[in-house]
């Protein structure tokens, strides 16, 4: 994960709330409001997603609906929701960002990663199994129906939700927004790099950081926006066989996507939709560019010694 950190116009009138969460950095900012209001939204909303959510909990609706695929789950709407925006992603980018990844992220070794000075178990490269063509989509026959106050969901059998490449981008839409309606001032939800703004005052100055030294840095000016990047410079670790892996799936060959960028950033409405074409980006790999271009989105893909800008996205 790539942070992009911001740089707020003016100093002095915001208030920063932020928490180390997920293995990553988890914050929000709003002009004007108590410091104890916004840390407390901040908090609300990350234990929510957590509780619903969390891997590392096997109590969470996610643990337990992986538990046992196949069967109908007792769910809630906050999940339903989460999970709907995660096929959402599938349908826009015809599966290459697929909900349903969970044992091949796992087999590729990211389930015991920690941080870049602890590596995982470094599976062998026989721990990679590709996707039968049996179950290659199978994020279509994920099945949701109402049953009041909760909701029902099936996943197909032998598969698992993984909903990480989702989740933080609909965290940060859904801080931001809240921010927004609670306090009626500019704010500012960034988790872990999935960044979502709202300005109505002055715009937010934010900084996109591939940490590559060659690239440099780029600064945007939104109003109302997003900015996710997706990269696999950090979370990455060598296999027992010396290769190279980390922890974005090309769901096509089931390994770790063999892609030339470091980072692909991109700009959406959402910061929802940034994540997933952001993933995508990296998965596609050389036609990365060009596809990012027929969404009519705007983003940045850096490589080592490479890089490329679609769209409106400011050059050097
Ligand atoms: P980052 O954490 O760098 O922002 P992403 O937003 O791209 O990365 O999310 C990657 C996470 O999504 C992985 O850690 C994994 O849990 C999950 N994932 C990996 N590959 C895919 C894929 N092709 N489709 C959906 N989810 C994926
Ligand atoms: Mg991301």
């Amino acid at each position: 994960m790539t942070a992009a950190p911001f740089a707020p116009p003016s100093p002095g009138t915001e208030t920063y709330a932020v928490l180390h969460r997920w293995r990553t950095e988890l914050s929000l900012i709003v002009r004007d409001a108590s410091g104890a209001a916004v840390t407390h939204l901040l908090r609300d909303e990350v234990m929510r997603m957590e509780t619903a959510l969390s891997r590392f909990r096997p109590d969470s609706e996610l643990s337990i609906v992986n538990q046992q695929p196949g069967r109908w789950h007792t769910v809630s709407w906050y999940f339903v929701e989460v999970l709907e925006a995660a096929i959402d992603a599938a349908h826009s980018t015809e599966g290459i960002v697929d909900p349903c990844l969970a044992h091949l992220v796992d087999a590729a070794g990211y389930g015991t990663w920690r941080d870049a000075e602890t590596p995982p178990l470094q599976p062998s490269e026989k721990q990679f199994t590709p996707l039968s063509q049996d179950s290659a989509g199978s994020w279509r026959d994920i099945e949701i129906r109402p049953a009041g106050s909760h909701a029902l969901v099936r996943v197909p059998p032998g598969l698992a939700l993984d909903l990480g490449a989702v989740a933080k981008g609909w965290l940060a839409d859904r801080v931001a927004d809240r921010a927004v309606a609670e306090f009626r001032r500019d704010a500012i939800a960034n988790m872990g790099g999935d960044l979502r703004v709202i300005a109505r005052d002055e715009p937010w100055t934010v900084t996109a950081d591939p940490e590559q030294a060659s690239s440099g840095q780029a600064e945007l000016v939104l109003w109302d926006g997003a900015l996710a990047t997706s990269g696999v410079g950090r979370r990455a670790w060598t296999t027992a066989d010396g290769d190279r892996a980390h922890h974005i799936i090309d769901p096509r060959t089931g390994r770790p996507a063999d892609t030339p960028w470091w980072t692909c950033s991109v700009m959406a409405s959402s910061a929802a939709a940034a994540n997933a074409a952001s993933t995508a980006g990296i998965v596609l790999g050389a036609q990365g560019p060009g596809w990012l271009e027929s969404q009519g989105l705007d983003g940045w893909f850096v490589g080592s010694g490479e890089e490329q800008r679609v769209g409106r996205w400011p050059g050097p």
